[in-house]
């Protein structure tokens, strides 16, 4: 038996984090070892509890090396150390060894489940080694990768709580499982050639195809230039070349998504360089365990049209299975993008699969295999903008990660905020962490908001959060207010945009008041209004709107939000310019008439629809495809002409706007920017220019409405957000404008500017509302919530 080492010290400590599933218990065990030390480490209500005894410095030492080496995808937040001084005696300088004990009962401590993690470079290494136990297996995974997040039932995580309990482990895997010097100790998804899952491929024949033979199958298709679904970790992905232009254009008719850009899976990140350039920055995200697909701006490349139309980016993405790797070797590029029809909810399960592929006969054919998904999470997508990193959309390896409250923030109740409505996501918060859901769609759709109702139980129930309180949006109709208001809990109206604001709050834990610039397409006012344009004063206690674009008179159907035209007839109208050549006059005289009229009309303070409207006057987009698409191709028309005329943004002049008080109100007014885009455009002047100028002006006018804040605030910090923030050459350049200007900017970098990031918001204000604040309030000074 080896040698009992000298004790004189002896430690306890409780870590806090993501520190279940990612191989953190053995990797303490490992450091153990490597010190000298006894004792035990066990996984304890969702934090990690050690005990240890050894010399001094070896303690030291171990302590050192649990943050600095903590294994991938382990997110340290605390390290407590216990005072016990009465259990000394009883303390492990009597034990010998160090041992895993088993996880302690699942109790009231905040627990929290790992998300899913990226395969890891030495799993890969074995996937090619011939004679190894894992050689080419699809389901090769170890400590510190695999699906996690996607495969658990419930808490702590341990093998018998995923859907890998179906799979019992054969004699090696076992043994593996049991060694502590093995990076596949404890590791829950273990399995090899001769257990585990297994592949199975099927396609219009009557025979399913297994094991390699399936991955022979698909990639087959895939080189033929055909359709195939293939099963990822959270849910099935439809998959086909990016070269070809009818594969592509079928595959847009198959999801009923006319010209969204798709996202494309590189084999490697020299190949995502061969189409694209990327920053170092973007090569981090690209190649992180978390695999977001990121937007990089394209650089030649051989690529369908059909792929991403205008768009100067291109979403790309490396792979984060076996299987992926597996066939994207063979295949090269191939889009992948989530199979489901447009605003459908992603398909996780081989049923629904099915009844998918009998449906379209464009579908060739499905890699599929029997380990169950039990939750749905579509990729997430991150864009590099003004420095950092900015969520499109937070789902995979982001989800189920929490926020921290602040520290001094005041305990509050449990609460569940709904979120909005398009993008929707809800956030639940408990303790001092605050849990954003993904993304889970439009819940305009029936079948979307039933994924809502159901991942709001599932997640109450996994992070053992039981709502004492609800927060939602001030729109009556919205799905998620009135799932809200049928809960039958005290519920707080949030006004939209102040949530906005709260999301930057929240991720870094701002107290203190802050000028807060909401930009986004659309909001609920509360004053019977559309809000959009918003300039306010916003504590995690209240707002107070101090200013605002000059509202305008908008028609109020239903599709003129993607009718960019039907925006710039109406702000023409009121700019008093009857004709613009770029304007079709026939439907303008029936819009003035309604107009004039008043007939179903809305007035609007809405920033994001003057995108839309420019980008219409100036022909570049009139009507969107997709949400957003007006503003977009308007910021790539923007983009464009400053790189080809090498004219950066600062050297652009601004084009005229107006800005005034009227009762304490700063109004910023851009009908004189748009009377002149009318007359510089008749006048022969470049769109492109304009389009830049646009930009310009719009910068100008956020950095003079600050000033002006500032003169009678005497703040000087500035949060933006809202989902025109999303507009990259607009964030590069008003955050080093406003910084220039003394002010401290604050943009989101956790969760999306857009209505993604509006339940965190909705959390944060919940937290400090306290518990006897109920019923609507959307304003410090004013509470006048309209809740109907
Ligand atoms: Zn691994
Ligand atoms: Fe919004």
């Amino acid at each position: 038996m080896a040698q009992v080492p000298p004790v004189n010290q002896q430690l306890q400590l409780k870590i806090s984090g993501v520190v279940q599933g990612v191989g953190f218990r053995p990797f303490v065990a490992r450091l153990a070892r490597r010190y000298h030390l006894n004792g035990l480490v066990r996984n304890d209500n969702g934090q990690v509890f050690i005990e240890a005894a050894g010399l001094e410095t070896d303690l030291a030492s171990f302590r050192e090396s649990l943050v600095k080496e903590a294994p991938a995808g382990a997110s340290i937040s605390r390290i407590e150390r216990l005072p016990r001084p009465d259990r000394i005696g009883r303390m492990p300088g009597n034990r010998s060894g160090f041992t895993i004990a088993e996880s302690a009962a699942a109790g009231q401590g905040p627990v929290l489940p790992p998300p899913d993690v990226a395969v890891c470079d030495d799993c890969l290494y074995e996937l090619d080694q011939p004679g190894n136990p894992r050689y080419r297996n699809p389901f090769i995974s170890c400590t510190s990768c695999g699906p996690r997040f996607s495969i658990m039932a419930d808490l702590p995580y341990d093998r018998e709580n995923t859907t890998m309990a179906d799979f019992p482990m054969c004699s090696l895997c076992a043994a593996q499982y049991g060694e502590i010097a093995d990076r596949r100790f404890h590791a829950q998804t273990v399995c090899c050639n001769d257990c585990g899952p297994v592949l199975s491929y099927f396609d219009r024949g009557p025979n399913r195809a297994a094991g390699q033979a399936a991955v022979d199958a698909v990639i087959a298709v895939l080189q033929d230039g055909r359709i195939a679904a293939i099963k990822g970790i959270g849910g099935y992905h439809l998959a086909c070349s990016p070269f070809l232009d009818e594969t592509v254009l079928r595959l847009r008719a198959m999801k009923g998504r006319e010209n969204k850009p798709f996202a494309v899976m590189f084999p490697s990140l020299e190949t995502i360089k061969q189409y694209s350039q990327v920053s170092q920055a973007e090569a981090v995200l690209l190649q992180s365990p978390e695999r977001p697909i990121v937007l990089v701006e394209r650089a030649g490349g051989a690529f369908s049209g059909a792929v991403c139309g205008s768009s100067r980016f291109i979403g790309a993405f490396l792979p984060y299975t076996p299987i992926q790797h597996l066939i994207l070797r063979q295949t090269g590029p191939l889009i992948m993008t989530s199979a489901n029809q447009s605003d459908l909810p992603m398909i996780h399960e081989e049923d629904s699969m099915l009844a998918f592929f009998r449906q379209q006969k464009d579908l060739s054919g499905v890699l599929t295999h029997n380990r169950r998904i039990l939750r749905r999470l579509d990729d997430s997508v991150i864009a590099v903008a003004a420095g950092g990193p900015q969520f499109i959309r937070r789902a995979r390896g982001y989800v189920p990660l929490p926020l921290t409250m602040p520290a001094g923030a005041p305990p509050g109740p449990a609460i569940l905020a709904c979120g909005a409505q398009q993008k929707s996501t809800f956030c639940l918060a408990g303790g001092d962490l605050l849990y954003p859901s993904g993304e889970i769609g439009d819940l305009g759709s029936r079948e979307t908001a039933a994924v809502y109702r159901d991942t709001i139980q599932d997640m109450e129930h996994i992070l053992g959060v039981t709502p004492e309180k609800i927060v939602c949006d001030l729109h009556p109709r919205y799905e998620s207010t009135r799932y809200a208001m049928a809960a039958g809990l005290p519920v707080l109206k949030v006004q939209h945009h102040f949530a906005h604001i709260a999301s930057v709050m929240a991720e870094t834990g701002l107290t203190e008041p802050v000028i807060g610039v909401a930009f986004d397409g659309t909001g609920y006012g509360g004053d019977g209004t559309v809000w959009g344009g918003e300039f306010l004063i916003a504590s995690p206690d209240g707002f107070k709107r101090v200013g605002h674009l000059k509202p305008y008179r908008l028609l109020g159907a239903d599709d003129a939000v993607r009718q960019g035209w039907k925006t710039a007839a109406c702000l023409l109208h009121d700019a008093g310019i009857l004709s613009h050549s770029d304007m079709d006059p026939a439907p303008e005289q029936l819009i003035y008439a309604a107009l004039d009229a008043q007939v179903n009309t809305i007035v609007s303070s809405s920033m994001g629809r003057i995108f839309d409207a420019v980008s219409s006057m100036l022909n570049i987009c009139r009507t969107a495809g997709y949400e957003g698409q007006c503003a977009v191709e308007l910021e790539h028309a923007a983009a464009q002409y400053a790189a080809a005329a090498a004219m950066p943004m600062d050297q652009a002049d601004p084009l005229a706007f107006g800005l005034h008080m009227e009762s304490g109100m700063i109004l910023a007014d851009l009908i004189p920017c748009l009377r002149q885009i009318s007359a510089d455009r008749e006048a022969g002047q470049d769109p492109g220019l304009l389009a830049l100028r646009f930009h310009k002006t719009v910068c100008r006018m956020i950095l003079d409405v600050c000033r002006m804040i500032r003169t009678t605030s005497h703040l000087n910090h500035v949060a933006l957000s809202g989902g025109v923030f999303q507009n990259r050459i607009l964030l590069d350049h008003v955050v080093p404008a406003l910084e220039n200007a003394g002010f401290t900017v604050y943009t989101n970098r956790r969760v999306s500017p857009g209505d993604g990031g509006i339940a965190l918001g909705q959390a944060y204000i919940g937290r400090f509302a306290g518990a006897e604040k109920q019923g609507g309030f959307n304003d410090v000074h004013s509470s006048t919530g309209t809740a109907d």
